[in-house]
Parts: C-alpha cells; sequence; structure tokens
C-alpha cells in the first residue's frame, strides 16, 4: 500500500512540473473551497484537507465559485443528512456549469461520514460529482484528485491499513495564523459504544488514538504559529489510549500532562466525552492542571434509567450524578454541559420528567437538546416511535428548562473579575471577542494587539448569548508596559 501510495505521489508531482521544473499550464496553482458540515471533528478534517492539498498546489478560497475543487465535508448525526447533501450538490452543480462555460474544470469531491455511509451510491444519483472520499481516507485526496483529474470517478471509503495522520501535510504557519489562537486536534477517532441511535460506530470505524508524542508534535507548531487554546477532539474522546513515549498506554489526564508544559499553550480543553470513560485519572487533572479549563461537556442524553438503558448508553442516572459529584468535588467552579434527545422511541411523560428534573438538579450551564429522529439502519430506528407531536411539545418542555439553567449560570458572573482569552475581532471598531474558562462569549472593547493574550476582565452586563465586559487595569497596565 505505502509503495502505491509513493508511486501516485511521484505521478502527481511529475503531472505538477514539465519537464523543466515550472509549472505547466494545465497544473497552474488551483484553489480549494472546503464547505463544513457538523462537528469540531470535521471542522479539524477540513483544515487537514486543505494543508494537504497546499503541497499540490492548491491554496485555500472562502468563494466557491471561484474554486477548482469544492470538498463538501458532510456529517451523518443530523436529520436529513443525505437529503442535505443533494440538495447542497445541487448548488454547487450550477457553479460548475458556469466554470464549464468559461472554459474552466471544477471537481465535486464528497467527504466525510455521509460518503463514508453512502459511497458509490452518490456517483450514482447525483452525476456531478467526481469523487467521493471517506473519514478515514482523506490523506489520499492529492492523488485521488489526480485521477479525478483525468477523467476518473473516484470512490475510496475503504477503511486503510496505512495511518492517516502520518500520511497528512503539517499545516503551513500562514494557514495555522489565519484559523486563530484557538485549535482544535484530533487524539481519538471512532467509537465502540453502539448506542442504539447513532451512526458514528458505522461511519467513523472502532476507537483508535493517536500516539502522545505525535499530538504533542503537532500542538508544539501549533503553539510556535500563535496558537494559546487547543481542544482535545475524538468521538469519544475520554476514551484515549494512545501510546506513551514508553510504549505504554497513555490515558487522556496523560497526554493532557504532557501537553501543558509545551510553552505557549495556556488552555486546554477536551470534547466529546462518554460518562463511562470518566476515569479517576481524568478527574485528578481537573484538580492538578491549571491549563486545563474548568469546562467540561458530558453528554447525558437522558434522566431516565428505562431510556438509558433503551439507548445502550451503559450508565445509569445514578452514575452520571455520582460523575459530577466527583468531578466538582475535583473542582468546584467547573461548568457542565450536555446532549439530551427527547423523544426517544419508547420515552413515557415520567421517563421525560426524569430528564427535565435532572437538568435542574445538576444546573447545566448549557445544553444541547434534540428530537429523536430516527436513522436508518440504528436498532433505535426499528423501535416503537413516539408521536411527533408529542416530541415538538417536550422539546419545548426541555429547552424551557435549560435556558432557565443557563440564564442562572450566567446571571453569577455580573460584577465579577474573570480571565478571558482574547480571540479576534467583534463586530463593532475597537471591540474583541475571547471566551472565559467556562467558555462563555465575551465582548470588550479592547486594541487588536491583546489578540492572543489572557487578560482580566469585568463583567459588566449579561446578553442572552454573550457577556459583555470592561478591561480590568491590570489588562491595560500589562498591555502599555509592552508598548503595544
Ligand atoms: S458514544 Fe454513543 S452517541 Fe457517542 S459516538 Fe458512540 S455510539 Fe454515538
Amino acid at each position: 500500500m505505502a509503495g502505491q501510495i509513493g508511486a501516485s505521489r511521484v505521478k502527481l508531482r511529475n503531472e505538477v512540473l514539465n519537464s523543466s521544473g515550472t509549472l505547466s499550464e494545465t497544473t497552474r496553482p488551483r484553489k480549494v473551497h472546503v464547505k463544513s458540515f457538523g462537528c469540531q471533528m470535521n471542522v479539524y478534517d477540513s483544515n487537514r484537507m486543505a494543508d494537504t492539498l497546499a503541497p499540490a498546489g492548491y491554496s485555500e478560497t472562502a468563494d466557491p465559485a471561484e474554486a477548482d475543487l469544492v470538498i463538501l465535508n458532510t456529517c451523518h448525526i443530523r436529520e436529513k443528512a443525505v437529503d442535505k447533501l443533494y440538495s447542497e450538490i445541487g448548488r454547487i452543480r450550477v457553479l460548475k456549469e458556469e466554470a464549464t462555460a468559461q472554459g474552466r474544470d471544477m471537481l465535486i469531491a464528497v467527504a466525510g461520514c455521509v460518503a463514508q455511509a453512502e459511497g458509490e451510491e452518490i456517483t450514482r444519483r447525483a452525476r456531478a460529482v467526481d469523487l467521493v472520499v471517506g473519514s478515514q481516507n482523506y490523506h489520499r485526496l492529492p492523488e485521488l484528485v489526480a485521477r479525478a483529474r483525468g477523467g476518473e470517478r473516484v470512490v475510496d471509503t475503504e477503511f486503510p491499513l496505512e495511518d492517516k495522520f502520518e500520511m497528512l501535510a503539517a499545516p503551513a504557519r500562514e494557514a495555522i495564523r489565519s484559523r486563530g489562537v484557538s485549535a482544535f486536534v484530533t487524539v481519538q477517532e471512532g467509537c465502540d459504544k453502539f448506542c442504539t441511535f447513532c451512526v458514528v460506530p458505522y461511519t467513523r470505524g472502532a476507537e483508535v488514538s493517536r500516539p502522545v508524542e505525535k499530538i504533542a508534535a503537532e500542538v508544539e507548531r501549533l503553539a510556535a504559529a500563535g496558537v494559546r487554546e487547543v481542544t482535545l477532539i475524538g468521538q469519544n474522546v475520554n476514551a484515549y489510549h494512545g501510546e506513551h513515549k514508553n510504549g505504554d498506554q497513555a490515558t487522556l489526564g496523560a497526554l493532557m500532562r504532557r501537553l501543558s508544559d509545551i510553552p505557549g499553550i495556556v488552555r486546554l480543553r477536551y470534547t466529546t466525552s462518554h460518562p463511562r470513560d470518566m476515569s479517576e485519572d481524568l478527574i485528578a487533572a481537573h484538580a492538578e492542571l491549571p491549563a486545563l479549563m474548568p469546562y467540561l461537556h458530558l453528554p447525558v442524553q437522558s434522566g431516565s434509567d428505562r431510556i438509558l438503558a433503551a439507548m445502550n448508553r451503559r450508565h445509569t442516572r445514578a452514575d452520571y450524578l455520582d460523575i459530577i459529584a466527583r468531578l466538582r468535588a475535583a473542582r468546584g467552579d467547573i461548568a457542565l454541559t450536555s446532549d439530551f434527545i427527547v423523544g426517544f422511541p419508547g420515552e413515557t411523560e415520567d421517563d421525560f420528567r426524569e430528564t427535565l428534573a435532572l437538568v435542574d438538579e445538576i444546573g447545566f450551564a448549557s445544553a444541547f437538546s434534540f428530537m429523536y429522529s430516527p436513522r436508518p439502519g440504528t436498532p433505535a430506528a426499528d423501535m416503537e416511535q413516539v408521536d411527533d407531536a408529542e416530541k415538538a411539545e417536550r422539546l419545548r418542555r426541555l429547552q424551557a428548562v435549560i435556558v432557565r439553567n443557563q440564564r442562572a449560570f450566567n446571571a453569577r458572573f455580573a460584577g465579577r473579575q474573570v480571565e478571558v482569552l482574547l480571540e479576534k475581532p467583534g463586530r463593532l471598531p475597537g471591540q474583541l471577542v475571547g471566551k472565559t474558562p467556562y467558555l462563555q462569549t465575551v465582548q470588550v472593547m479592547a486594541p487588536r494587539a491583546m489578540i492572543g493574550t489572557v487578560a482580566p476582565v469585568l463583567i459588566t452586563e449579561i446578553g442572552s448569548n454573550t457577556l459583555f465586559a470592561t478591561l480590568e487595569s491590570a489588562a491595560t497596565a500589562a498591555l502599555a508596559t509592552v508598548g503595544a
């Protein structure tokens, strides 16, 4: 396999350079537009796709109309993901036809979880699609794109033998800078849990973890280019079990201890976690590591043991409450967020009330909530369904309780000083946007030179989704010292 890849890389390079070693007319610099759907893992994958195509002459564009290659990086989690993909392809096809009329070849590629699940079916249903690449194969994009440019319809969704992360090109310093001071790094992929509503174990495969030192090298590169906060991501990130330097398996806590030593990295986060994998070691890391932010997204999905069992979640309501108690003992100020599914098959009004009660009992800082919708091929799709109107009504009630808890959580910050990582310019001139340790968005008037710094601010106003603040004098004084 490695030999084949090496050979096609050489072929691609020969296609890019003509005999005099310069770029030929047919291989002029090209542009790629990657549209990302779904979770942060897809955002990370989209960035790595662009990085990996850069050595083949592709620069990123935000405008699909001027792209020579449009990649739709799809997500299978949300409802009607497949329908949404085909309507998106319809929109891009119009741009492709316009490009063809101008004498320009535009390729359309479909990547990600829908590509993995649907495979060849996509090229059958949508003739405009030139290339389908699964979530584990996008490191092969340069070769696959070269084949598609040669007129072949390419589908590559087999799980590869080689390690995707070993084959990906490292991002250029400018690319890292353009993506901001807060970055995602995939440390784990796949899932072995098989919740009865979820397609991830089928589309992303079994749980695999990257070695500690490979991740550390990536984080060092990010830090050297100005990244200050890293969020470690994985479908089951706290099931992380990558290889340590000494050959042992490392826990997520051990990985974060290693990363917290990297100069420049001042904040660490991780998502998404499963309650079953909240080990003592990981909870202890919350007490030990100043860089590990006091924030945890821990999906519970339901407050009813009957429904948790039907979902095959492998934890009970009591297990979840026990984890939260231990986390709060380790880090009293930790902010907790969660995911909920309402109207799961068989959910009664009593089951649902247990979910409502759990939100109040824990006092979540925020939460995502969804009506259950069947995913073809999953066990829950064949169970007896709850009426749609009932689901909608329960969702409305749940969201009201979540919003009440979110407001109560944010209200506690009025008049308090908090440290904010300033990330980017805001909408108003002179305004910056940043995040508190608890992942709340803060808007503050501050000079651009402070982007990438952690500054003390005073919270002056609580909005529905944003906190408003003024810079504390310590931050202004520090800025004056460095002459910014
Ligand atoms: S833990 Fe459950 S919900 Fe999460 S990715 Fe795995 S199967 Fe899906």
